[in-house]
């Protein structure tokens, strides 16, 4: 399992078509001269950001991206159709390397931005073209020339302006379902969500967030033992942080005792993210246990300077004033306020694979 903002892919332009030898038919001559036309070009692999992408995961399952070949010339002067471009979308902030070289070649910051990743091989002349006065009846024409093939590496560095903590079952995910258009996968059981959970929250055309969760804190993240420095490397750059608590059957648990496991275990995950400015809601309002908890809950928090939120994903309620909250929350915590990150730099934190940290690939062959 692993936090997926990086794919390899191979991208493999069209072949351009092939010129053609052919002669006019002409009533009294064997050879009418050369009508042979043109190969098409061969379709380019073009990049496009587009904005309803938010996650590099559906690339992941079509490694190959293949731009159409140019068709052949053929006779009586007729040109091939070029082949059609590959149009591949990605979500805007993905950048593209070369992965054998790791040089950039792409940095797809704004929506609309595109790049033509691999060209298309140009058409074939065909014997049209190599007619002289000496030679007449050319038998000569191209071949289309070869389409560009590249492995890529595309890696996406979403962001998340707010990030999510709280105990497995408190409902991170069920929140971020509700608030936004992303479905991530809820369960009744603990310790499933060990995948971050992304989703873009729209308040209105030019007021958009990105919330996610941070899961594995609890289980031990800090040590290495979950999801790891590349994962942390992520939630470092979280502008503010929402506390989820919640009223859990076991008897152990209680919101307020649960919020300082959870500061503390933050704190040992990353000092720089404990330092963060934070937010404390409280979830499942439509429970009646949740609704008894609350008052007493709301008050210990304002001995400490400390605002709750009460909201339920499930019928909305609170919903929307806890939204509005976390944007003006946003506003006064900029990205540019943040300290730099503190995990080491990239390589060192990839998982063990082949020399560049991936397993094989089944198209590696080709
Ligand atoms: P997470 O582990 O924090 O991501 O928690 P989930 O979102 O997976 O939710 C855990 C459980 O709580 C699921 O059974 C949800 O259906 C339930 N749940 C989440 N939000 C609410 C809510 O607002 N009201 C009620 N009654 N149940 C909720
Ligand atoms: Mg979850």
């Amino acid at each position: 399992m692993q936090f997926v903002d990086e794919v390899l892919i191979d991208v493999v332009a069209g072949d351009g078509g092939n010129g053609c030898v052919a002669f006019r038919r002409e009533k009294f001559l064997p050879l009418g001269g050369p009508s042979g036309g043109d190969g098409g070009r061969g379709g380019d692999v073009v990049i496009v950001a587009e904005e309803r992408y938010h996650t590099l995961l559906d690339l992941q399952y079509r490694r190959v991206f293949r731009a159409q070949r140019g068709e052949d010339g053929r006779g009586k002067d007729q040109y091939g159709k070029a082949g059609a471009d590959a149009l591949l979308p990605v979500p805007v902030g993905t950048q593209v390397y070369d992965a054998e070289t790791d040089q950039l070649l792409a940095d797809l910051a704004a929506p609309g931005d595109r790049h033509v990743i691999a060209r298309g091989g140009h058409g074939g002349r065909g014997n049209i073209h190599f007619a002289t006065s000496k030679d007449r009846a050319p038998r000569r024409s191209e071949p289309g020339g070869e389409g560009e093939k590249r492995a890529l590496r595309l890696e996406l560095k979403l962001i998340a302006d707010v990030g999510i903590v709280g105990f497995p079952n408190v409902g991170k995910s069920t929140f971020i379902a509700a608030v936004s258009r992303a479905r991530p996968k809820i369960a009744d059981y603990p310790f499933t969500t060990l995948t971050p959970n992304l989703g873009v929250v729209k308040l209105g055309a030019d007021r958009s967030f990105v919330v996610a969760d941070v899961p594995g804190i609890i289980e031990g993240a800090a040590e290495g033992a979950g999801l790891g420095l590349r994962f942390l490397r992520h939630v470092e750059r979280n502008r503010l942080l929402l506390h989820v608590l919640s009223e859990d059957p076991d008897p152990e648990r209680e919101p307020l005792r649960d919020l300082e496991v959870m500061e503390a275990a933050l704190a040992r995950f990353s000092p720089t993210l404990a330092a963060r400015p934070t937010m404390i809601a409280l979830s499942k309002a439509d429970l009646p246990e949740v609704q008894a908890a609350a008052p007493a809950l709301r008050e210990a928090l304002a001995a400490r300077g400390k605002t709750l939120h009460v909201f339920s994903a499930a019928t909305g309620e609170g919903v929307e004033p806890l939204l509005i909250a976390l944007e003006k929350g946003l506003a006064a915590s900029p990205r540019e306020a943040l300290p730099a990150p503190v995990t080491p730099p990239r390589a060192a934190d990839r998982p063990h694979g082949d020399a560049k940290g991936f397993p094989p690939r089944p198209e590696d062959e080709s």
